[in-house]
């Protein structure tokens, strides 16, 4: 089974959980989060799902992300400055740079990083749950001659 069609019976199936009813028009829009790679917001979303099969209004695709998130299997950013962002939250754990320029978020992932938020936590007496980290960064112009 693809990653896709496995990732569409489990939103089908949390959507379901949460007593919602899937309508055409909701089933588009699993669809198109599904096959989503990236960091869409919900007018994103409704814009793709609306390439699928017309007439989804946006209070129900937001209706339709709060209740997925609800059930644990869409993760919701709300990075600075930009509408909420959607992402599956089984993707293996990673953090997130935002071009505060283009609006481009960037995945990263860093073992030294992990490492030292571990040790923070563990000088202080605990072990950590889960954290988010965000980097607000903007691209590097190329060093220009002096003279
Ligand atoms: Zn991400």
């Amino acid at each position: 089974m693809s990653r896709t069609v496995k990732r569409a019976k489990r939103l089908t199936k949390a959507l379901r959980a949460a007593g919602v009813r899937i309508t055409r028009q909701r089933a588009a829009l699993l669809d198109v989060l599904a096959e989503a790679d990236d960091h869409p917001d919900a007018v994103e979303l409704q814009r793709r799902a609306e390439v699928e099969l017309p007439g989804i209004s946006l209070s129900t695709v937001y209706r339709t992300l709060t209740a997925l998130e609800e059930q644990g299997v869409i993760l919701r950013h709300q990075f600075e400055g930009h509408p909420a962002r959607f992402e599956h939250a089984e993707t293996e754990h990673h953090d997130h740079m935002i071009d505060v320029d283009s609006g481009e978020v960037v995945e990263f992932c860093s073992d030294r990083i992990e490492q030292i938020q571990a040790e923070i936590a563990a000088e202080l007496g605990y072990e950590i749950v889960r954290h988010r980290m965000e980097l607000y960064v903007r691209a590097k112009r190329p060093e220009r001659d002096v003279g």
